[in-house]
């Protein structure tokens, strides 16, 4: 009999353990870097073009949701690594963290797979500098363009070759830059991401300060600075009201994260459904408050990790 054995994507280890199934896909845990990913890694353009919340935010500027939520965008801007030079947001979306950046004094710029999103972000934000382009594209467009600072919010989990991302970004950075990472951290509690949100084809990868570590330091990085999100007033209604929050969903969201009514809403009705949203969750976090309390001085950590990395002298 054969020893099937899964070379890590981060590592190129092969001692791992199955972790769980989802679907077509097994999670394994790298014993040797400390990861956690989908075997395969593949990601399904089919799955964000008929996800709920996908289809909605692509229908809008600012998802009046979500970016209240935006810890790591925040965290950022209160404490910007610097303050000019030129900035590359991948998977910039429609741009508003570019457009951020921008006022702080850097200049600019971001990339975005989704074609749309570039489109909507140049013409209400008048940026000129979106592009629907990858790392490479970039480069072959501006071949002299370097960065002092790249940031990626959310994005290393999805990606399917998290190597070759960070191998194009070395090839782009100044010696001094640094480069932001935030993603959601594995084993995160509660886990508000539901039952499809940390699952492949959505998240590929799930991480741990080890294994951010490990993987920015094979691509010649240290982590200069971290920080773990504090337990969010905003989780409590996830803790707090699971069932109510699955039945609240399933009334707002008519059943389904795929529904395929909804591949036709106007701007506007995304902006009322989500508006919608906001107020119940608004109305469960301020009755939660109190146990929120008790739980930060508990010291609760909340689901995100923030970091900043700079190339190994
Ligand atoms: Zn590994």
């Amino acid at each position: 009999m054969f020893i099937v054995s899964i070379v890590c994507p981060i590592c190129s280890g092969r001692d791992n353990r199955e972790v769980e199934r989802h679907h077509e896909y097994i999670l394994r845990h790298c014993r040797t870097c400390d990861v956690v990913y989908a075997d395969p890694m593949k990601t399904s353009e089919s799955f964000y073009s008929a996800d709920y919340d996908y289809m909605l935010r692509d229908r809008l500027i600012m998802d009046p949701v979500r970016w209240d939520f935006r810890w790591d965008i925040g965290e950022f801007l209160r404490t910007p690594p610097r303050r000019d030079g030129n900035l590359l947001d991948i998977g910039c979306g429609t741009g508003f963290f570019v457009k951020r950046a921008r006022e702080m004094g850097f200049r600019g710029y971001g990339i975005e797979f989704n074609e749309r999103s570039v489109q909507r972000g140049k013409d209400f934000f008048a940026l000129d500098t979106l592009y629907p382009l990858d790392i490479d594209g970039l480069t072959r467009k501006f071949p002299e363009l370097k960065f002092q600072v790249v940031t990626l919010f959310q994005v290393l989990e999805h990606v399917e070759n998290p190597r070759d991302l960070f191998s194009a970004i070395g090839r782009i950075i100044t010696e001094d830059a640094v480069v932001v990472v935030a993603l959601p951290l594995r084993g995160r509690w509660p886990d508000t991401s539901g039952k499809t949100g940390d699952y492949p084809p959505h998240h590929l990868t799930r991480w741990s300060l080890k294994a951010l570590e490990n993987f920015l330091d094979r691509h010649g990085f240290f982590i200069r600075r971290h920080k773990f999100e504090n337990f969010p007033l905003q989780n409590m209604p996830a803790l707090l009201y699971p069932y109510l929050l699955e039945r609240a969903r399933f009334l707002t969201m008519k059943g389904s994260r795929t529904d395929d009514s909804l591949r036709d809403v106007s701007e506007e009705q995304a902006i009322t459904i989500l508006t919608k949203r906001k107020v119940k969750m608004q109305i469960a976090t301020a009755a939660s408050f109190p146990l929120w309390l008790f739980l930060k001085a508990l010291g609760a950590r909340g689901p995100h990790l923030y970091v900043e990395a700079c190339l190994k002298p």
